[in-house]
């Protein structure tokens, strides 16, 4: 069985086709610049290459590209799109209406196009793409749409409500969500697989950290807390988003700087975290780099990053009333020796102790690297949200057979 993943952005559309009978990749790639040129990336797993200039005015010229590549010239991995099971799409929105990946219905496509309230950036374009995608696969192929949210669905009332009037809550839907719920649930069953336990046995904090980074309480496999909140600002500092910060702060600013709403939604979402206290750069490597050789405001940058993080967990320790296991994962946990050791110091008090050498010399493999003597379990878990939309998309497709 084949089943493609899609990934939809406002101007990208980025794609994999998985082989479920081994769950790996015959094709990815990416449809860029939708709407303001157009450019495409593809590669097959047998390592072919294309990239080529397109004319991608609307969603369904880039699928109608895809469909070419995956059938036709080098990149052929397939005879016809009848050969592909299913589509999984990736949504980030379902805010308190979709707590499970589900099978597309044009009433559910119109729901997602309604949650753009809520996720502006993002909840439109994947409603284009998933009208897009229907016009360009067979009409007995299912679409299936697996949520970012959908995972933290099951944090009780008084982890996801705000100190703000009720009314804005029961109006506007204004509380906490959370996102990255597709990574943390992958990582967190991946985990107590490689731990040899029940799932439901376990108290995890998943730590995903990237470009944007989120923390999770997982008690019995369920998200009972997370640190991104209304929108993926909120928690800890990130490559360019502020994490959380004072209200009353940015209400100051906002003032001081003469910024209209939406211009301090920018400054908070593209100038802040990494790039905004370092001025050096968004990436962890190049602030990593610079704190390295000495820039002081890199490292305080990082420190920021390594101590709200220790906080996190132990206040998750305190929600779950225990912790059994942390784990690393995203392009930052799975690669930065440095943040990992820096979360892991000065933690004995909640039993976790890493191997120092060990935790410097591996990178973006599942591996355990606290000591055998740590209390808690520390692990590296290579995220795949991919698979997971894949998974979940079999599963649906096999389940309504
Ligand atoms: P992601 O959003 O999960 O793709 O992660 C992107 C972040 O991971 C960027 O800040 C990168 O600097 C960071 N990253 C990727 N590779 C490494 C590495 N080898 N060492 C440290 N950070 C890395």
């Amino acid at each position: 069985m084949k089943i493609l993943v899609v990934n939809a952005g406002s101007s990208s559309l980025k794609y994999q086709l998985l082989d479920m009978e081994n769950e790996e990749v015959i094709a990815k790639g990416n449809c860029d610049r939708i709407g303001i040129g157009g450019h495409v990336s593809a590669k097959t797993g047998d390592g072919r290459k294309y990239e080529a200039d397109c004319d991608f005015p609307t969603h369904t010229e880039a699928f109608e590209k895809l469909v070419e590549i995956l059938t036709t010239g080098d990149t052929k991995v397939i005879d016809s799109m009848s050969e592909i099971s299913a589509v999984g799409h990736r949504i980030v929105q379902g805010a308190d209406i979709f707590d499970h990946s589900c099978i597309v219905t044009d009433e559910i496509i119109d729901q997602i196009d309604a949650l753009a309230e809520l996720a502006p950036v993002h909840n439109h374009p994947h409603a284009l793409a998933l009208r897009a995608c229907k016009k360009v696969i067979p009409a007995d192929c299912p679409q299936v749409v697996v949520f970012d949210t959908a995972f933290h669905q099951t944090m009780p009332p008084k982890a996801y409500m705000f100190g703000l009037p009720y009314d804005v809550y029961e109006n506007y839907h204004v509380r906490k969500y959370g996102f990255h719920g597709t990574s943390h649930r992958f990582v967190s069953s991946e985990l107590a697989k490689a731990m040899g336990k029940d799932v439901k046995d376990l108290k995890i904090v998943s730590c995903h950290l990237g470009n944007g980074s989120s923390i999770t309480a997982v008690d019995g496999g369920k998200s009972v807390d997370t640190s991104m909140g209304f929108t993926p600002l909120d928690g800890v500092v990130m490559g360019t988003r502020s994490g959380a910060v004072d209200p009353s702060a940015i209400t100051y600013v906002e003032k001081k700087l003469d910024l209209s709403p939406s211009e301090m939604s920018e400054y908070l979402n593209k100038k802040s975290g990494f790039l905004g206290v370092s001025g050096v750069g968004s990436d962890n490597r190049d602030v990593q780099q610079a704190a390295n050789d000495g820039n002081e405001r890199a490292k305080l940058v990082s420190d920021m990053l390594v101590y709200e993080i220790q906080k996190y967990i132990g206040s998750y320790a305190a929600a779950m009333n225990g912790l059994d296991a942390v784990l690393f994962t995203g392009g930052i946990g799975e690669n930065s020796w440095e943040v990992r050791e820096g979360v892991c110091t000065n933690m004995d008090y909640f039993g976790i102790k890493i191997d120092k050498e060990l935790n410097r010399s591996v990178r973006g493999k599942l591996i355990k690297i606290s000591t055998p003597d740590s209390k808690v379990e520390v692990w590296i878990v290579p995220t795949n949200e991919e698979l997971l939309i894949a998974r979940d998309t079999l599963a649906l497709v096999n389940a309504n057979k």
